[in-house]
Order: C-alpha cells, then sequence, then structure tokens
C-alpha cells in the first residue's frame, strides 16, 4: 500500500498501548494475552483494516491479530481501535518474514493474506506473500487443521499462488475466479482493495490451502 509517511506514525507505534510492543515476547502465549482458548485468525498485510474489524466486529469468539509492516497504514487501524477498543484484536506492526518468531508451532487456526504486494518481476518473487519461502514459515505456525485464506485481483499473482501451494503440498479448495459471483459472496467480508478493484469491474479471486499435513523432519526436532 502507497501511503505517504505520515510524521510521528512510527513514535506512535512505539508508545500506543494498543500496538502489542515486542510481540515475539507472547510467542507460544497468545491464548493467555486474549485470556481464553479461543482460535487465533491472524492477517498478514492488513492495511487500513477494513477486513479485519469487520470480522473482529462480527466474530467475538475469535481472536483476531493484525499484522502490517508500515506504520503509516497500522495507524488507521489504530484509530479505528481506540474508539471500537475490540477485546479480541490486537494489532502488530512486523514484518511477514518474522512470523515465527512471533507464533509458536501450531499457535494460528487461520492466516489471511488480501491484495498481497504482487511484485510482478521474476527476479522479486520471493517477496509474494504466497511464495513457497512464505509457504514454509505459514506451515510451521498453523495448527493441523489450520488454513490459509488468499484473495487478489491479480491473475497473475493468484495463479503462481496456486502453483506454489500444490508445488509444496498444500492441499486447495474453494478455488474460485470470480468470488463476487459466486456461491461464497454472500459470506464474503470485503477489503479496501477489493471494494476498489471489483468497483472497477475486475473479478476477484479467492483460493483456500491447507497445509500438508507431515511435518518434515527439521521440524519436528
Ligand atoms: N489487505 C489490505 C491491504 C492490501 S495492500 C486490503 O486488501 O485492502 C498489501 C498490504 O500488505 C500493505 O498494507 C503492505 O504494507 C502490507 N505488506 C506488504 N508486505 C508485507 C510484509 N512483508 N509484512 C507485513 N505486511 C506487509
Amino acid at each position: 500500500m502507497r501511503l505517504r509517511n505520515i510524521p510521528g506514525a512510527r513514535e506512535e507505534m512505539l508508545v500506543n498501548p494498543l500496538i502489542v510492543q515486542d510481540p515475539a515476547r507472547l510467542r507460544g502465549r497468545w491464548h493467555e494475552e486474549f485470556g481464553n482458548n479461543r482460535p487465533i485468525h491472524i492477517e498478514i498485510g492488513a492495511g487500513k483494516g477494513q477486513f479485519i474489524l469487520t470480522l473482529a466486529q462480527r466474530n467475538p469468539d475469535i481472536n483476531y491479530i493484525a499484522i502490517e509492516k508500515y506504520a503509516s497504514v497500522l495507524l488507521r487501524i489504530l484509530t479505528r481501535q481506540e474508539e471500537l477498543l475490540l477485546p479480541n484484536l490486537r494489532l502488530i506492526r512486523v514484518n511477514a518474514e518474522t512470523v515465527c518468531d512471533i507464533f509458536a508451532e501450531g499457535e494460528v487456526d487461520r492466516i489471511y493474506l488480501n491484495f498481497s504486494d504482487p511484485w510482478p518481476k521474476d527476479r522479486h518473487a520471493k517477496r509474494r506473500l504466497t511464495s513457497d519461502r512464505f509457504l514454509s514459515l505459514y506451515r510451521v505456525i498453523l495448527a493441523p487443521e489450520g488454513h490459509l485464506e488468499f484473495k487478489t485481483d491479480n491473475v497473475s499473482l493468484f495463479d503462481y499462488s496456486l502453483a506454489e501451494a500444490e508445488a509444496n503440498g498444500w492441499k486447495l479448495s474453494q478455488v474460485c475466479r470470480d468470488l463476487h459471483n459466486s456461491s461464497y459472496a454472500s459470506e464474503n467480508v470485503t477489503t479496501e482493495y477489493e471494494d476498489r478493484f471489483s468497483a472497477e469491474g475486475n473479478p476477484i479471486f479467492r483460493l483456500v490451502a491447507a497445509p500438508p499435513q507431515e511435518k518434515t523432519g527439521s521440524e519436528t526436532l
């Protein structure tokens, strides 16, 4: 998301009590942080937060964590959370690359990726949040019954993501190339990007992927 730097956003992230500071200290203890044993769903690259704020209001029995790399973007979610004070929502400002430092094995029940940056150049493929590099991190933190849900308007990124998931042994379901005209439309919660792209007439693509069930040797050590 290309947002101009908002002066003071970084500093705000460091002092605001609604931003989880040093989230790695909660690795393996997120249920304690929420004070319950309910499922934990995370959104990586939450942007301005329309999606996760809507879900958190709708589903008080699910714990949500919004992960966003940029302070200026996360500030938008923070402003809403200051008004709503949703007890089942936490905000953290980190890069997705660090998810295994923040969550223990199997601690996360669902990962949402919405309209992730496409990184169209081949040489940047590893930066895509659905590359094998990231899938191998998600596989560690996801519970065995957990899954990943990915939406995009970018057909190249979608096809790439399908291929990466399949090549890495993920089980695909609900693969859909026009979400808004599908049977899943009624339960769909839209994001800011989704509203914008679909208003421009673009179809929205979505897939659900469950991690491979056998852990590799190194992960079980
Ligand atoms: N999900 C929102 C925003 C999509 S734009 C929506 O659908 O409207 C992609 C978002 O991912 C941006 O806000 C960007 O800052 C964030 N992002 C990109 N790479 C990231 C990374 N490595 N870790 C965390 N967030 C990332």
